[in-house]
């Protein structure tokens, strides 16, 4: 089969290596039917994930048909369409029956795919613990609208919106409008907030934001974030700030941003995929009874957040802004990495 393989940092290609097997009886193989690049892809060409060896398949989202199933697997049988969601879950470890499956105990449990084993960016792919890592598509949902359902949608609403506790009337902002700053502010205005504010360096990005549900926008190159903040909460002494800040970026800038955001007692979700070590300012926030929570997606509430989407109350084909045929990787990296010039938000890519 064709794959798209990962050479250390700066190198990619798109190759022909072994088709995957069943190696645990609990896997199964899966015919990749629709993938999507990550920004951790990125952060992974970039060399910011070490545990991502050479020769790795890139890739963790996918929707796709079974094509095998291992003898150990209950629920599934070839045929079926389902969504491989970015974590792989053992189901019986001590985190996951917390239902902290970002956190599996077991090898091949937690973001393992793309990761430390091979990935979604393939015409075929093996997942482990099936039963518990795959969610089934429901009729008349498409390929394209579920996928987002595999990492942008959970990560931004379970990391961000749960994560940092947005409750009604809340000024949440949002720091970093891509996919997942979008899936924040989706899954933030479930919730009734009384704005929601969404910071970018792209208009075309903070248009998106607009659409999902930002009523507040801020092009950081142009304008002050904390200044619109304050002027929307009144500035009481310099005091006041948003309720929760989501940091949706991954950079020592963005970050330190939306710490500074948030008013004192405010809660700070980072999603952000750090590469390096970033500065918390102690000597200035100690005193402000502030929460920070970090986090990897559990993918928990994806049935939840499918019903969301099949009911149309979240529009996740809105993510999609370009398409491409699972051999043209080469060209959908680069749309991807360069969103800020062509306006790019998720790039599908179909069989
Ligand atoms: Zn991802
Ligand atoms: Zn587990």
């Amino acid at each position: 089969m064709r794959a798209l393989v990962y050479h250390g940092p700066g190198h990619k290609s798109w190759d022909e290596v072994p088709d995957p097997e069943i190696s645990a009886d609990t896997d199964i193989i899966v015919q990749v039917d629709a993938t999507t690049i990550c920004g951790t892809d990125l952060h992974i060409l970039k060399g910011d994930l070490p545990k991502v060896r050479n020769g790795r398949i890139l890739g963790h989202e996918a929707v796709g048909t079974v094509d095998e199933v291992g003898d150990g697997v209950r629920t599934l049988t070839p045929g079926d369409r389902v969504l491989v969601s970015s974590v792989s879950a053992c189901g019986t470890c001590q985190f996951c029956r917390q239902a902290r499956y970002g956190q599996c105990l077991s090898g091949e449990g937690g973001w393992v795919l793309g990761h430390t084993i091979d990935g979604t960016q393939a015409e075929y792919v093996r997942v482990p613990f099936a039963d518990t890592s795959t969610f089934r598509v429901p009729d008349g949902a498409s390929d394209e609208e579920i996928l987002m359902l595999a990492d942008v949608l959970p990560t931004g609403y379970e990391v961000g919106v749960l994560a940092g506790g947005v409750r009604p009337g809340d000024i949440v902002a949002v720091v970093g409008a891509g996919p997942v700053g979008l899936a924040a502010i989706a899954g933030a205005q479930l919730f009734s907030p009384s704005h929601i504010v969404a910071i970018d360096l792209s208009d075309a990005r903070l248009e998106a934001a607009k659409y999902f549900g930002a009523d507040v926008i801020v092009n950081n190159s142009r304008e002050n974030p904390l200044q619109v903040i304050r002027d929307l909460t009144g500035d009481l002494a310099g005091r006041f700030g948003a309720d929760v800040s989501i940091e949706a970026v991954g950079l020592p800038a963005t970050f330190e941003m939306a710490v500074k955001l948030v008013r004192p007692g405010g809660r700070i979700a980072n999603i952000g995929v750090h590469g390096g070590a970033v500065t918390l300012h102690l000597d200035e926030q100690w005193i402000r009874d502030i929460t920070i929570t970090t986090g990897l997606k559990d993918t928990s509430s994806t049935p939840t957040l499918m019903r969301l989407v099949t009911s149309g109350q979240i529009d996740a084909k809105r993510f999609i802004t370009h398409r491409f045929g699972l051999d043209e990787f080469e060209e959908a990296y680069d749309v991807f990495a360069n969103a800020a010039d062509n306006g790019a938000l998720k790039v599908v890519l179909s069989r």
